[in-house]
């Protein structure tokens, strides 16, 4: 892609809501675009690293089994009726009615319509387990939205769903989510720590957000410097050593505002180990039994001949609000480097240009034909500006890895530039490997 072509609206008036980095990044960098309060459109270079992540999320679920479907974001009122969440969730949830008068909504998540799938063709203990997952948006009227797209009214979800026999399989279940969510994080170029968190009216110790460490994030945490040492590529994925890890986690005090206790804390962690600072929450898993299979009667015929309720987890993943949240921890000194993972391009070529001299332009056209026949994804800076101008923009824009084209290169050598570190002097045939390693 050559810049000059690429929709990328920069802009420099910020609204004064825009308080946190990542907010004031994308709308900088033309990432994103506001529609209304909490809901917004995605741009190309935005939405193009909202997709890697979403890929990413999707590869990790398919690996442990769990199987894609779509469900819509236009969902009945008689199935949250069954449930009694349709009064139970208040005004967060976007009531509509059809031209019918039927009531309807936009999903805010989906344990009723799931379950009401599940119960229309799963009849016996020898189809489960099973696991289901969309990526799919949602909406959810926050009374203030805010922070850009870490607190959208209108979000991108993946939500999966565990469907068991028992409380003992759930819980493989619960652990191989575990498994994938880190797996996941991992790929992001995010430390993400599993805290226990409170299940509510249901009890039960099985509920954990995943909590990314952010100045700017919503939660308060608390925990211990030694959870960093437990690394998920130890672990297989095997029953045993999934349910090891789960243990080796929960060894760990780490506890968000709502489960903290100072007396636990002081006496379990040493105070050169303590850490107490923000997160942001970018994934939350849950067991909940049957809470919802009870009520709209999901049944399965168990071996024994009885019938038992489904017993059921679910699993959330904003992947919207990591783009965000992978900027709030990425970003550093007004230079932004996305991981390669998740970056718009994976290279940029910045040549020095000028209206009387377009040596540099033809030299780097020909790198720019030869990344792309290697399948690199590159980025051409061919827009007339000055150096310094186009470093900004850079800097700005945070694809990790820079060629420039200036008086510097030669023929044979290129200047190759890491964003945040100092350029050297590579062959042509180093970039690929540089690029991808
Ligand atoms: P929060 O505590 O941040 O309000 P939640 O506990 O209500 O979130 P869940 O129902 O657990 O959210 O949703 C799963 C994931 O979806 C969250 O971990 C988060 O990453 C994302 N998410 C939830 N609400 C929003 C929102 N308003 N905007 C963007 N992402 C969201
Ligand atoms: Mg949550």
């Amino acid at each position: 892609m050559f810049l000059s072509k690429l929709f990328l609206p920069i802009t420099k008036n910020l609204p004064s809501d825009a308080k946190i980095k990542s907010h004031q990044l994308m709308l900088r960098a033309g990432m994103i675009k506001q529609s209304s309060a909490g809901i917004y459109s995605w741009l190309p270079i935005g939405l193009k690293v909202m997709k890697k992540i979403e890929e990413i999320v999707r590869e990790e679920q398919n690996k442990i089994g769990a199987q894609e479907l779509l469900m819509p974001t236009i969902q009945p009122a008689e199935i949250w009726k069954e449930s009694k969440r349709y009064e139970d969730y208040g005004e967060e949830m976007l009531r509509i009615k059809d031209r019918q008068g039927r009531e309807m909504l936009y999903g805010p998540t989906n344990e009723e319509l799931i379950t009401d799938i599940f119960r229309s063709s799963i009849k016996s203990y020898k189809s489960l387990p099973q696991m289901l997952y969309h990526i799919q948006w949602k909406f959810r009227d926050e009374i203030r939205p805010r922070f850009g797209v870490m607190r959208c009214r209108e979000f991108f979800m993946k939500d999966a769903y565990s469907f068991d026999v028992d409380e003992a399989n759930a819980k493989i279940s619960y652990n191989k989510m575990f498994y994938s969510y880190l797996k996941t994080f991992k790929r992001l170029g995010l430390q993400a720590i599993p805290m226990a968190a409170d299940t509510g009216p249901i009890g039960g110790d099985l509920s954990h957000e995943f909590i990314i460490l952010a100045e700017t994030g919503e939660s308060k945490i608390y925990t211990d410097k030694s959870i960093f040492k437990i690394d998920v590529n130890n672990y297989n994925f095997d029953i045993k050593s999934l349910e090891k890890m789960r243990n080796d986690f929960s060894s760990v005090y780490a506890a968000t505002d709502d489960k903290f206790e100072q007396i636990k804390f002081d006496k379990l962690v040493t105070k050169q180990n303590q850490i107490i600072t923000k997160g942001i929450e970018v994934g939350h898993i849950f067991y909940f039994g049957d809470k919802y299979s009870k009520p709209l009667n999901c049944f399965i015929d168990n071996k024994d001949g009885k019938k038992n309720s489904v017993k059921m987890g679910s699993y959330g993943i904003g992947v919207s609000r990591l783009v965000g949240a992978i900027i709030e921890a990425n970003y550093e000194k007004e230079v932004m480097k996305w991981p390669k993972s998740i970056s718009p391009f994976d290279v940029v070529i910045i040549p020095s240009i000028s209206k009387n001299n377009k040596e540099n332009l033809t030299k780097s056209l020909k790198l720019y034909d030869d990344l792309k026949k290697q399948n690199i994804d590159v980025l051409l800076d061919d827009v007339d500006e000055n150096m310094s101008q186009k470093f900004k923009k850079h800097d700005l824009i945070g694809i990790p890895y820079q060629i420039i084209v200036g008086s510097k290169s030669t023929e044979s050598k290129i200047e190759f530039k890491e964003i945040n570190s100092e350029s050297s002097f590579i062959d042509f045939k180093e970039v690929k490997s540089k690029i991808k390693s």
